[in-house]
């Protein structure tokens, strides 16, 4: 349950899927408001991705006082128009209609989008007015454009902030980039540095958490951090100017209302999130006066923001596929 509002508090029953590489969660939406939700491991195979999708959707909403409307179902993806691009972690191929290929199995309108573009609709609900854009950070780096409540996707991919060049020197991207936010600052990379410095000794704190044989992950960066280890000051210092830069891009191509912060590393309270600050506090463009925001963690979000993007394209008249 939550008591944050979405899409502008219609009563209208919609489903909401967030379709993950690790879950697939399902809610029933009225008002806003997550009144049935339920979740189940992904399958490994597609059909039985489908099936499950299907399945959570119907079980979720059934025996309410009304049937839904349509679906909205964010995956980890990207998707255009409609078409998920690539979903590698799902198992998608390229071109993937998967409106059409859940028609068999539930028949309501689907509306999809990217996950972390629920996500960011999610959490954005709380500020309805106004340019917001969301970065998400978890093992990538994600976001959108929201205006005035509503996703703002381009053609699809607007606000996938993880892929805005940092350093055309740096690392090669899967998207074909070169030195990406993602690959600079990420759940991801900072795990990977975090392995590197327990690994070459340089950072006596890592190297005995991962003495254990455990494989670390950002958030001992943040300890070793914050227990005066220097080597690991100096990786996430690093990271958290690399992502002060890209809040610079989000200001020069949205210069939006707020840009919010999402994702447990960015918190107030945490090294790392304490260096974005002071890095943007420091490099922001002299006109600036997009505020910037944190919101804490929260599971419910993405279904909230597939249910208000659902909604959405209802107002819109939008059927669906
Ligand atoms: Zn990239």
């Amino acid at each position: 349950m939550t008591d944050v509002a979405v899409g502008g508090g219609h009563d209208v029953l919609v489903a909401a899927v967030d379709w993950g590489g690790t879950w697939i969660r399902a809610a029933a939406v009225s008002g806003g408001r997550i009144v049935r939700k339920d979740r189940r491991a992904k399958p490994p195979g597609l059909a039985e991705q489908y099936a499950t999708v299907a399945d959570l959707v119907l079980r979720t909403t059934a025996q309410l006082a009304q049937a839904p409307a349509a679906v909205g179902v964010g995956l980890a993806g990207v998707v255009q128009e409609g078409i998920v691009g690539t979903a590698l972690n799902l198992g998608f191929t390229d071109g993937t209609d998967v409106a059409a290929a859940l028609r068999p199995h539930l028949p309501l309108p689907v509306h999809l989008l990217n996950d972390a573009q629920a996500t960011a609709l999610g959490v954005a609900a709380r500020w309805p007015h106004g340019t917001t854009a969301v970065l998400t950070m978890g093992t990538g780096i994600g976001g959108a454009v929201i205006r005035d409540g509503s996703l703002d996707p381009g053609l699809g991919g607007a606000g996938d902030f993880g892929h805005v060049v940092i350093d055309v020197d740096g690392p090669r991207c899967p998207c074909g980039g070169t030195g990406c936010l993602e690959r600079l600052v990420s759940g991801r990379g900072l795990a990977d540095a975090a392995n590197a410095l327990a690994g070459d000794g340089s950072s006596p704190v890592l190297a005995a958490r991962a003495g254990s044989g455990r494989v670390l992950h950002a958030g001992d960066l943040q300890d070793a951090a914050g227990s005066g280890d220097q080597r690991a000051a100096d990786v996430l210092d690093r990271a958290a100017l690399a992502l002060s830069a890209g809040l610079r891009t989000i200001v020069a191509t949205h210069d939006p209302h707020r840009i919010v912060l999402a994702g447990a590393a960015l918190a107030p309270d945490t090294w790392f999130g304490r260096a974005v600050r002071t890095h943007w506090d420091r490099t922001r463009p002299r006109w600036a006066r997009t505020e910037l925001h944190h919101v804490p963690e929260d599971e419910d979000a993405a279904l909230r923001g597939a249910a208000s993007y659902a909604l959405d394209k209802l107002a819109a008249g939008r059927p669906g596929s």
